[in-house]
């Protein structure tokens, strides 16, 4: 996932900072320059690290904190709450009505993943009730109409375009007219791209947002843009009114900051991420869980509603409660496990979790997690009861071992296995420990 590596050097550089005993100026710099070179590597951009830098500085005056003051956690929320100022531009974007129709224009560079978003962002809203439809005004590339009829087409939208045409202003005015006609609430108007940012290309935006007057201008940006992102982002925005932003392809390995610098850039919320290309490979953004989970803190909020979904409702508050006292049996391991077979994409689920979790889970792989989990639950099976309410593994000696790999019909070395796999995931529980979990995913709020 792009930013995983950044958010693991700054949640290293925290994690530094909690083992020294007293935290001065010197401890605090210390941590302040990993995490600045963490942002510089990730390419976010040098004025951004500056000021963020500096505000946190401001924020944690370690001289006027009076003693009893817990510094890490100060220092931990002054962070956190800087890099959500970066992304947060503090006003909502335009949010399109039902039964009202809207007009939402896409721009962006070409190979961003605009038209493949076009269609994501209908049928997302298609899913929700919306009526929406797609106008294909990009008379730049060759095969651009095909591609955007072929993907409406699956998502049974209806679409609007021409092969003939060359005039992308006089097909968005068509293709929004015709759908006005056919009560579409949603009209999406696909724009041409260009390789680069060429002065044809932002004229021909402004043309075509002047005369179908967008509601919401939405640019879209590759992930993996690097250190041009800021640059862009500003041309983008000066040319038409960006009012949001969607970034593409989070699920490849870039570094990723600049596509966040660059939603500073354009002082517009991003409000989507692509994390595929598959249609429904797409999430809605949200700041603070989002900084959340980049930190290693995990997104409570996403995690508490998955469990809120499937774990039966009486059960829910004993969770939380042993959750929060941080003992973590065996029996409490299978309890979950059976939970996340139930849960749906587990990869999903795991993601939300803080830290190591997350690598149980890779993407791509569920069907062999999946196979995984239920090899060792019936290894679990093979436990005597008073073994599966212990939170030591040392009680396992050679013989048990051999019994319950007897009685589960795997091999000694799986046993040995599965109860290092517990031992990770009792350390990672251990650390919620004394936590209060959060309603919001807000961990401000903590
Ligand atoms: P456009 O030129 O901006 O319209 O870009 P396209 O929609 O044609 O997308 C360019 C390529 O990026 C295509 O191969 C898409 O399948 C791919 N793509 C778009 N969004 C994503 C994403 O979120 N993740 C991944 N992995 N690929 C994406």
């Amino acid at each position: 996932m792009v930013l995983a590596e950044l958010g693991g050097q700054i949640a290293s550089a925290l994690q530094k900072m909690s083992n020294v005993t007293i935290i001065d100026e010197k401890a605090l710099n210390e941590c302040l320059k990993e995490i600045t070179r963490a942002l510089l590597h990730s390419d976010v951009s040098f004025p951004l690290v500056r000021e963020m830098q500096s505000n946190i500085k401001k924020i944690v005056n370690l001289e006027e904190l009076a003693a009893g003051h817990n510094k890490r956690r100060i220092i931990e929320q002054a962070i956190f709450s800087e890099l959500c100022k970066m992304l947060d531009p503090g006003k909502p974007a335009f949010s399109p009505k039902k039964a009202k129709p809207s007009v939402v224009m896409f721009v962006g560079l070409q190979g961003a993943g605009k038209t493949t978003t076009c269609t994501k962002y209908a049928y997302y809203h298609q899913k929700k009730g919306y009526k929406p439809a797609l106008v294909c005004a990009d008379t730049f590339r060759a095969g651009a109409f095909d591609q955007l009829k072929q993907n409406a087409t699956k998502a049974r939208i209806p679409f609007y375009g021409s092969y003939t045409e060359s005039d992308p202003v006089k097909i968005a005015v068509e293709g929004v007219d015709t759908f006005k006609k056919e009560n579409c609430d949603l009209i999406i108007v696909d724009t041409s791209g260009r390789h680069k940012q060429e002065a044809t290309l932002f004229e021909e935006m402004r043309q075509v947002a002047e005369a179908t007057k967008p509601d919401l201008v939405i640019f879209v940006m590759d992930s993996s843009i690097g250190q041009a992102a800021f640059d862009q982002a500003q041309a983008f925005k000066q040319s038409v009114a960006v009012g949001a932003v969607i970034i593409t392809k989070m699920d490849g390995h870039a570094k990723g900051g600049g596509a966040l610098s660059a939603v500073a850039a354009t002082k517009s919320p991003v409000i989507f991420i692509g994390t595929g290309e598959h249609m429904d490979e797409f999430e809605v953004f949200d700041v603070k869980p989002f900084v959340s989970r980049l930190l290693g803190m995990g997104d409570w909020s996403g995690f508490v509603d998955k469990l809120q979904d499937v774990v039966p409702k009486d059960q829910q508050p004993e969770l939380l409660e042993k959750l929060s006292q941080g003992n973590f049996t065996l029996r409490i391991m299978y309890d979950q496990f059976q939970n996340l077979l139930n849960m749906g994409p587990l990869s999903e689920v795991f993601s939300m979790l803080p830290g190591a979790a997350a690598q149980m889970m890779p993407k791509g792989h569920e069907k062999e997690s999946q196979a995984k989990i239920k090899r060792y639950m019936t290894m679990m099976d093979s436990m005597t009861n008073e073994e599966l309410d212990s939170s030591n593994p040392k009680m396992f000696n050679e013989s048990r071992m051999m019994r319950i790999a007897r009685g589960s019909g795997r091999m000694v070395r799986e046993v040995m296995e599965m109860l290092e796999e517990y031992k990770r995931l009792a350390k990672m529980w251990s650390k919620m420990k004394g936590l209060k979990i959060p309603k919001n995913g807000d961990m401000s709020a903590l």
